[in-house]
């Protein structure tokens, strides 16, 4: 057998990206199982959601929006404070930064070690890494619900957290008139899901049964393609249930019996792959999605900081 490449590192191939209208004035940009990214206008301001890796990744971003509307920028919108999600951040040059109040707390407990973390991953998604000025800091949070007043006739955009997921401070933005939903990571459309940062029981459960509850008749996931109409919706959020389930049933398993965590990653790779081991990130995941499980299975509550050197002693571990 050879040696696995890790995580992502040797995935240099560039994607394709479709710039997609949902609705009037609102935009998604979907790459091939890359993060995604989108924008929602107002009367005479956007609200862009996810910043990407780097300032030099988010304005190649903004070059293909501004074909379609020259409005600034009044909010960027982080889901979550994953490095690949913020730090290009600055680009924007947002009026205000928001994201949930747990998202603020963990860019100051881990962000630092999250970035280092993540470029090395996923060093392709860090276009020109030497253009991130520094870690992006929310200037406006909030724990429930918020609102932005869209102005004119546009009705508002509605951010919110749906419970413990993909990490403790996700968010997502709804727009109830086109019934659009920008899910973030909370919801992948065929791509697999990270989680080792998450809170698998909570994320499966309430959390998920919340994001279907908006019944949307478009969802943005954090990865993969648009799902369009309420059985695409509704499908998107089942298939990240099942993966999630997937875990908790074969992870636990092992768990249960007293055995070890490279049994449990063999057993859950080897159940997992048929249905989802061709989709994106599925062999970068699972080593770190697995270990987070097994800690919440140990009573661990709070994930553990990924560095990169944990990220290799777990991936040599599981992978090597
Ligand atoms: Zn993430």
């Amino acid at each position: 057998m050879t040696t696995k490449p890790f995580a992502s590192s040797a995935d240099t191939a560039a994607k394709t990206e479709t710039l997609e209208e949902l609705a009037d004035g609102v935009w998604a940009l979907t790459a091939e199982g890359d993060p995604n990214v989108g924008a929602v206008e107002g009367e005479d301001f956007l609200v862009a959601f996810e910043a990407r890796a780097t300032p030099v990744a988010a304005r190649n971003w903004l070059r293909k929006l501004r074909e379609h509307t020259d409005k600034p920028v009044r909010y960027l919108v982080i889901s979550h404070y994953h490095a690949v999600r913020v730090l290009g951040a600055s680009a924007f040059e947002a009026d205000a930064i928001i994201a949930h109040q747990n998202t603020r707390t963990l860019i100051a407990e881990r962000g630092q070690q999250d970035w280092d973390s993540e470029y090395a991953r996923m060093p392709r998604l860090f276009d020109e890494p030497d253009s991130i000025p520094g870690l992006t800091w929310p200037t406006l949070t909030f724990s429930d619900r918020m609102s932005i007043d869209l102005g004119g006739a546009r009705g508002e955009l509605v951010l919110q957290y749906c419970g413990r997921g993909h990490t403790e401070g996700d968010i997502v933005a709804w727009l109830p008139q086109p019934k659009v939903l920008f899910a973030g990571d909370l919801v992948e459309a065929q791509a697999a899901l990270y989680t080792g940062d998450a809170f698998h029981y909570d994320w499966a459960t309430g959390t998920l049964d919340t994001v279907r509850s908006l019944r949307a008749e478009a969802l943005v996931g954090g990865r993969g393609a648009v799902a369009r109409g309420r059985s695409e919706v509704d499908a998107a959020v089942e298939q990240t249930r099942g993966f999630l389930n997937g875990m908790r049933e074969h992870v636990g398993a092992v768990h249960e019996a007293g055995g070890t965590l490279k049994e449990a990653f063999d057993r859950t790779h080897a159940a997992l792959a048929p249905q989802y081991g061709a989709w994106p990130i599925f062999e970068h995941c699972l080593p770190f999605n697995t270990q987070r499980l097994w800690d919440e299975l140990t009573g661990i509550e709070r994930p553990r900081i990924w560095t990169a050197e944990r990220d290799h002693e777990v991936w040599d571990a599981l992978q090597g």
